[in-house]
């Protein structure tokens, strides 16, 4: 997978740098553009994951070029607002954006937000495409229904929260596979960290806890494989 392309529409030119600085730091490929006109031309011609944009532009403003690049190709928008009440008031707008922060804001929390953001977004894609294709997963009296969100075992529903249901779909999803504590963290998580194994291993036993200790079985110093009886 290469490296997410993010846009950042910014005239500020010391904040535009330093946002595009982190961003090429955490493995983004950060693009500048400091005008609302050459925004909506970048945005068409660069077709990015994510664009990070302020309201304030020479040209056009943030309002108006989030509505002509939502109008062209809609992807998500992370709009910097001057204020609080200006976040408030674009929100009651319906701008279309799908994120807001504040300046001042802190690089971390700007990475954290277009983390959480493009996980979002990726998640809703992963979801039609199971749609698409095989929406109900069946195996032995397990139910995974992907559309809808629902497992049912032995005929009950179970009520796994969203990151347990996405660790048990992606499990079913490679089944009699062993999947690796990291793997499991890169595709149900979308990050790796060495602290987030512990992390894997707590939401394996909730789900073993909800739905019995025989679907998923422990590969001792390796992972877990979705193993349900034939
Ligand atoms: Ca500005």
């Amino acid at each position: 997978m290469s490296a997410p392309l993010i846009l950042v529409v910014e005239d500020e030119p010391t904040i535009a740098a330093a946002i595009a600085r982190r961003l090429n730091a955490e493995g983004y490929q950060a693009f500048q553009v400091g005008d609302g006109l050459e925004a909506v031309a970048k945005a068409a011609e660069l077709q990015p994951d994510l664009i990070v944009l302020d309201v304030m532009l020479p040209g056009i403003d943030g309002l108006e070029v989030c509505r002509r690049v939502q109008a062209e190709t809609p992807l998500p928008v992370l709009m910097l607002t001057a204020r609080d009440d200006e976040t408030d008031k674009l929100i009651g707008l319906g701008v279309g954006a799908d994120d807001y922060m504040t300046k001042p804001f802190s690089m971390r929390e700007l990475v954290a937000r277009i983390k959480a953001l493009l996980r979002r977004v990726d998640r809703a894609a992963q979801l039609r495409a199971a749609m698409a294709d095989d929406a109900v997963v069946t195996a032995g009296d397990l139910t995974i229904d992907k559309a809808a969100r629902r497992v049912h075992r032995a005929g009950r529903e179970v009520h796994l929260t969203p990151t347990e249901f996405d660790l048990l779909a992606f499990m079913a999803d490679n089944p009699r596979t062993v999947l690796t504590r990291e793997k499991l963290l890169e595709h149900v998580w979308d990050w790796v960290d060495a602290s987030g194994t512990r992390t894997v291993d707590s939401h394996i036993k909730a789900v073993r806890r909800k739905l019995g200790p025989d679907l998923i079985r422990t590969v001792h110093g390796v992972g877990y494989a979705f193993e349900p009886a034939e």
